[in-house]
Parts: structure tokens; C-alpha cells; sequence
């Protein structure tokens, strides 16, 4: 096995990945992953907590707006990047 070529990393695949940025050997496979799933579930679980931060901080934030800008900015951050681990 050469260090080029990786393995699909859906368990009880051994097909090689094709694309150097791939982690799985095709769509199909990355999307039936369960593995992959439950990531996303936890991802989804870690996020909701901030939004609830974000929606505490707003009636409160008042007092002080720099840092209430700043969670907003986190937040928008945040979410390009889930889009992108979904697309991927
Ligand atoms: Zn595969």
C-alpha cells in the first residue's frame, strides 16, 4: 500500500479514494456512512447550545454591544462551515 493512496474511511469499506481531499471512495458511500451521521448529530448538538447563548445575550446585551457583535460574528462564522462539512 502506498502512501498516495488512501482507504474509504467508511468502516468495512477497503475501496481507495480516489481524490486527495476525498475521505470516502464515492457519494454513495459517504452518504450511507452511520459513523458519518452520528458526527453530524453531534456537530448539530454542539451548535444549538450557542444559539441559545446568542438568543440570552441579545435582551441582555445592552449593556455591553462590542461583545454582543462579537457573538454574532462567531455564530456567522460558524455556519459556513457546517455547510461546507455537509457538501463535502
Ligand atoms: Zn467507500
Amino acid at each position: 500500500m502506498s502512501a498516495k493512496t488512501r482507504i474509504c474511511c467508511r468502516r468495512g469499506c477497503n475501496e481507495p479514494v480516489k481524490k486527495p481531499t476525498a475521505k470516502y471512495c464515492s457519494i454513495q458511500c459517504c452518504a450511507i456512512d452511520p459513523e458519518r451521521h452520528e458526527r453530524l448529530r453531534k456537530h448539530a448538538k454542539t451548535v444549538l447550545p450557542m444559539s441559545r447563548q446568542l438568543t440570552l445575550a441579545i435582551p441582555g446585551g445592552a449593556a455591553n454591544p462590542e461583545a454582543q457583535l462579537a457573538l454574532l460574528g462567531h455564530d456567522r462564522e460558524d455556519v459556513p462551515a457546517g455547510m461546507a462539512r455537509l457538501g463535502g
